[in-house]
């Protein structure tokens, strides 16, 4: 390969509904836990790629700058994966914007390692299906995998040893008119990283086989609730699921706290509007300070509003079940 021109992918983030925490096996990035996502339409990462024997080494750029060391290497690993499946040794340009704040854990790992996975392989001349690209993109980021994908998505768990796991399809966005309403708890990155804080769960809480065994079951009533658009089946094994995974999270050495006061002042809103207003909103929360309030369409508003009155809360989004990733070039 000489030269190739650039490739564009588009991909969004999505947010987990029932929680993935916990990997089977580390060097392979398996899940320990299946988890279901809705891709978020307008929380977008837009990246191309182009591959030019003329380079000297990777070229990273991510928002408009030159990667930090750590970005770059989780990026590099990703392409020479690419440039293994299609047999070429160019180095490549890769540029990625994020629409939203990246590793504040509103998932710009997950729509970025989608985008990068889909805009690699065909820049490299790989005319790979979402499948393939949601194993290559799993590599980098296990919920990157779900990406891939529009509507409504699973992740089975993994075992270790099986590479070939890769995210599926449930329902396309048309399925269900839900929202996710972000509430914004915090400025700037989170402190620790989401494989960091797994792998001291695994190791040092006591909850960690609980929550491992407990999941499966959690994720299946999700699945249900979304299969019969049944929102407080849904929404409260949501709430759950979430709950023990940060109860894990909690009591692990050191323990991980990704809370901050606005994220229960804005959980305490959620359960106000269920028990006092009536409506069917459930609250997730991610490796991250943020609440995700999850509602019908037609409830968005009312949601939004009470959030953005919330103490602490510094700014609200709403996003709708969003496409899988979109390639040109
Ligand atoms: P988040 O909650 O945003 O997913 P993580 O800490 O899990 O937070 O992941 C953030 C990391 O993902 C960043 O530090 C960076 O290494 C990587 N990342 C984020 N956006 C992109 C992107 N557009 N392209 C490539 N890598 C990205």
């Amino acid at each position: 390969m000489k030269k190739s021109g650039f490739v564009h992918a588009r991909a969004c983030a999505n947010i987990a509904l029932s929680k993935y925490w916990g990997k089977s096996d580390l060097e392979l990035n398996l899940p320990a836990v299946p988890s279901i996502s809705m891709t978020l339409d307008g929380l977008v990462t837009k990246t191309r790629v182009r591959f030019d024997e003329s380079l000297r080494a990777d070229l990273v750029h991510l928002d408009g700058r030159e990667a930090s060391a750590a970005e770059a290497r989780r990026v590099v690993e990703l392409l020479h994966r690419v440039r293994g499946l299609a047999k070429i040794t160019s180095y490549a340009e890769v540029h990625s914007e994020n629409a939203f704040p990246t590793a504040a854990g509103l998932a710009s790992s997950a729509s970025g390692f989608a985008a990068l996975a889909a805009a690699a392989c065909k820049a490299a001349g790989l005319d790979y299906d979402e499948k393939r690209l949601s194993r290559i993109a799993r590599r980098s980021s296990a919920s990157a995998a779900r990406s891939l994908f529009g509507g409504f998505v699973e992740l089975p768990a993994g075992k270790p040893g099986n590479d070939g796991l890769a995210a599926k399809p449930l329902f396309g966005p048309e399925h269900w008119d839900l929202r996710i309403v972000v509430a914004v708890a915090a400025k700037g990155p989170k402190k620790i990283g989401s494989t960091e804080g797994m792998e001291r769960s695994r190791h040092t809480s006591p909850f960690y086989e609980a929550w491992v065994a407990d999941a499966p079951r959690l994720s299946q009533r999700v699945k249900k609730g979304l299969r019969d658009r049944d929102l407080d089946l849904l929404g409260r094994a949501m709430e759950q699921s979430t709950l023990a995974f940060h109860a894990c999270a909690i009591a692990s050495d050191p323990g991980i706290v990704y809370w901050q006061p606005a994220t229960l002042a804005a959980f305490a809103t959620v359960r106000r509007l269920r028990d006092e207003q009536g409506l069917s909103v459930w609250a997730t929360m991610d490796a991250g300070p943020h609440v995700k309030a999850l509602c019908h369409a037609e409830d968005a508003r009312r949601v939004q509003a009470a959030l953005k009155k919330t103490e602490g809360v510094l700014s609200t989004l709403v996003a709708k079940p969003g496409p899988g990733v979109v390639v040109r070039g």
